[in-house]
């Protein structure tokens, strides 16, 4: 399990807490444990990652949800490959236009002038129990929108490439210096000058691309993988945006998963449930031969151990659990009308229930400790 320390506890907010109190509470954070304010510090850094992460979930009502029903685990971090989990530096400052309204806090670059992200893509994969099961490595066609190589630029004139226009008035205590965004370059010091005709306004094209993606053992429906900077290019440069891969699963045609379980609905006779059977159990690897003990009852629920899927959040395996319902036939011939008329006499046919022959909760309780 993950040693993680609580979201709501990193930015120091209550569990009710409104996007704005948290968008508050975040930026607080991000301004004393900003780098540039503690150089060389570790600590700070550390503590500036932890606010970032907090925030980048609970800002997100997507994450912010399944962050409140399963913790850590509902978000899939640590399984390596930037899955939830972990943000990098250039991660951290791209959401600060959205934090700070833009410019004036960039992270690098420096002096003012803005650093673009690209947007990000998002695709949709689908994937069978098998996939999911083994972990599986995909190939995905992507257009993503790139910079032509043939776009030259020029330094805007209006800022001389600084991003930044100062502004300087006469008022009643003296001069005011004011600085603010340059208007004619949107803050990023340069602009197009000539670019290719198949070009947009930006001078970028669009480019179709092979991703290739490692998927995870374990992965579940609708969880986002992120192929860090495999997104749309920035205009003119800076931060490619990522590739978000949605997980979409595939129904199986007899098994059903349940987190790491399976269940698999097995039927069998009234004979076989007096007489006892072998019987063949298709799993997520293969058929498996089991003995069916005499005497079983309609209910009753096997577990196979370890022969679920695999978690992706920690080692081992879920279990199958195998639902056995005894079927009943729907027409008799003559003779089974008279076997049965006699079996109902027997007293060995009179349901007698023990406290071993667990009733439907019980099971239900037993199965989810
Ligand atoms: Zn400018």
């Amino acid at each position: 399990m993950s040693n993680k320390r609580d979201y709501y506890e990193v930015l120091g907010v209550s569990k009710n807490a409104t996007p704005k109190e948290i968008k508050k509470a975040y930026r607080k954070l991000a301004i004393k444990y900003h780098p540039d304010k503690n150089p060389g510090d570790k600590n700070a850094e550390e503590k500036f990652k932890e606010a970032a992460e907090a925030y980048e979930v609970l800002s997100n009502s997507d994450k912010k949800q399944r962050y409140d029903q399963f913790g850590h685990a509902g978000l899939g971090g640590g399984a390596g490959g930037g899955f939830g989990g972990g943000m990098n530096m250039e991660d951290i400052f791209s959401q600060f236009g959205d934090i700070f309204g833009g410019g004036g806090f960039g992270g690098f670059g420096g002096g003012g002038r803005r650093v673009l992200k690209g947007s990000n893509l998002r695709i949709r994969v689908q994937l069978n129990l098998e996939q999911i099961n083994e972990g599986v490595k995909k190939k995905i066609k992507v257009d993503r929108l790139v910079n032509s190589e043939n776009v030259t630029f020029k330094t805007c004139s209006y800022c001389n490439g600084t991003g930044q226009v100062t502004r300087v008035s006469n008022t009643i205590l003296g001069q005011m210096q004011t600085s603010s965004t340059c208007s004619n370059c949107n803050g990023i010091g340069k602009m197009v000058d000539n670019k290719p005709k198949d070009s947009d306004a930006n001078g970028q094209i669009r480019k179709n691309e092979t991703v290739e993606i490692n998927i995870p053992a374990g992965v579940e429906d609708g969880m986002q993988l992120k192929v860090s900077g495999k997104g749309n290019a920035a205009p003119f440069d800076g931060v490619n945006g990522d590739l978000i891969v949605v997980i979409s699963i595939e129904e199986h045609p007899y098994l059903k998963r349940e987190g790491n379980n399976l269940h698999y609905d097995h039927y069998i006779s009234f004979s076989e449930a007096a007489l006892g059977s072998s019987v063949e159990i298709p799993t997520i690897s293969g058929k498996v031969k089991i003995q069916l003990q005499n005497g079983l009852q309609s209910g009753k629920i096997l577990r196979l151990k370890s022969k679920g899927l695999p978690s992706i959040n920690s080692y081992g395996k879920g279990d199958l659990l195998i639902h056995i319902n005894v079927w009943t036939p729907q027409t008799l011939s003559k003779e089974e009308k008279n076997f049965f008329e006699s079996a109902k006499k027997s007293d060995n046919f009179q349901p007698n229930p023990s406290k071993k022959d667990k009733s439907f909760f019980d099971r239900v309780k037993e199965m989810f400790n």
